[in-house]
């Protein structure tokens, strides 16, 4: 059996298996044979962190010697496409990279894309650069990322960190939940960790730039004892601080401009965006409200942001704006996921329309 357009090309690499893979992937979108023709940069074939390069119609398909391969638009020309070429096969030389390992699910392979890709998001992720990751999966996807950004709190591992911690940490190699409490984080839309009690958690890089009423870097700490109170101290020199509180369990605090507060629980200190009320009778907010829903479920799905419905127009009916709010965010996800499943009619729309809500707001699912 030849090589699948998804499963990339055959391993070792060869000029053989590279141009099967880029024939398999032209059949599939129905161009023919006949024009798919390889790009020629010097050396490339030969090194060993190399690979080969081909193209057909508006796409350019490079196949790694370490196992990588992507599908990416051709920039048109012969330069601009050997310096795409030359970008690539730097970076195989700089991060070595794991031939993607063959005994890891699409999840976590989805997941090692994001973080080669530079990406916070596996959504954010091109769909054909994460075989086997539709609507449905991706909130699993989402949960192995956040799983191995975790071991490195401020900034991403880097691909080869990321393959040894999947390595120790048997969890993230499974078959992850369905429903991982995670949600966007209220203020850059990172993944942050999520739970009924405080839904609006932020990410651990907003957290980090907490500041109190001195406009100084802060992190909360529990104190000891059975009553949940909270310390509040300067990240600059530990030193506490005595900015004025209304509880002694929270702090109010601003999170790039955002207001928000520490809170200490029974396990810890979370940091959670206080939310900013949309009056339901200013149609223009209203209206700028439900154009950021919209933008949000394409932001975490990789999907086209839905087209809003009329009413959304204003003039917006008496009543609760998170009410309404909440109606167009169901609404948004039974379009989006509808349109997939027109297009993909294997998959289950129950399932897409509860991960698409669940990437939303787990609250939602
Ligand atoms: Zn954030
Ligand atoms: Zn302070």
């Amino acid at each position: 059996m030849g090589p699948t357009a998804t499963d990339g090309p055959e391993q070792p690499l060869t000029r053989a298996g590279a141009r099967a893979w880029a024939l398999a992937v032209a059949e599939q979108r129905g161009v023919a044979a006949s024009e798919v023709s390889e790009v020629v940069v010097d050396g490339y074939a030969d090194d060993p962190d190399g690979g080969f390069a081909f193209r057909f119609g508006p796409l350019l398909l490079l196949a790694g010697r370490d196992g990588s391969h992507s599908i990416r638009i051709d920039p048109g020309d012969e330069a601009a496409r050997r310096e795409v070429v030359l970008q690539v096969w730097e970076r195989s030389i700089r991060d070595p990279a794991p031939v993607p390992p063959k005994h890891l699910g699409p999840h976590q392979r989805a997941a090692l894309a994001a973080l080669r890709l530079g990406v916070r998001r596996v959504a954010a992720v091109p769909a054909d650069q994460r075989p086997g990751v539709g609507p449905a999966q991706l909130p699993g996807a989402e949960w192995v990322l956040a799983g191995l950004r975790a071991f490195h709190p401020l900034r991403a591992p880097t691909v080869p960190q990321a393959v040894a911690h999947l390595e120790e940490a048997e969890a993230l190699r499974r078959v992850p939940p369905s429903d991982p409490p995670l949600h966007p984080c209220p203020v850059c839309r990172g993944l942050a960790e999520w739970s009924p009690e405080h839904p609006r958690t932020v990410c651990r890089d907003c957290a980090a730039t907490a500041r109190c009423d001195h406009g100084r870097l802060v992190e909360g700490r529990p104190t000891n004892g059975p009553a949940r109170h909270l310390l509040v101290l300067h990240r600059d020199d530990g030193s506490r601080c005595d900015a004025a509180r209304e509880r002694p369990d929270r702090a109010e605090v601003a999170v790039a401009a955002w207001p928000a507060e520490l809170v200490a629980t029974l396990t810890g200190v979370v940091v959670q965006a206080s939310p900013r009320p949309v009056n339901a009778g200013d149609d223009l907010a209203m209206l700028a409200a439900a154009r950021d829903l919209a933008e949000l479920l394409a932001e975490v799905s990789g999907l086209p942001a839905p087209p809003l419905p009329a009413w959304t127009a204003g003039p917006f009916p008496d009543g609760d704006a998170d009410e309404h709010l909440w109606r167009l965010a169901e609404h948004l996800v039974e379009e989006a996921a509808t349109a997939w499943c027109d297009e993909h009619p294997d998959d289950d729309l129950e399932a897409v329309r509860h991960a698409l809500a669940h990437l939303m707001d787990p609250a939602l699912a």
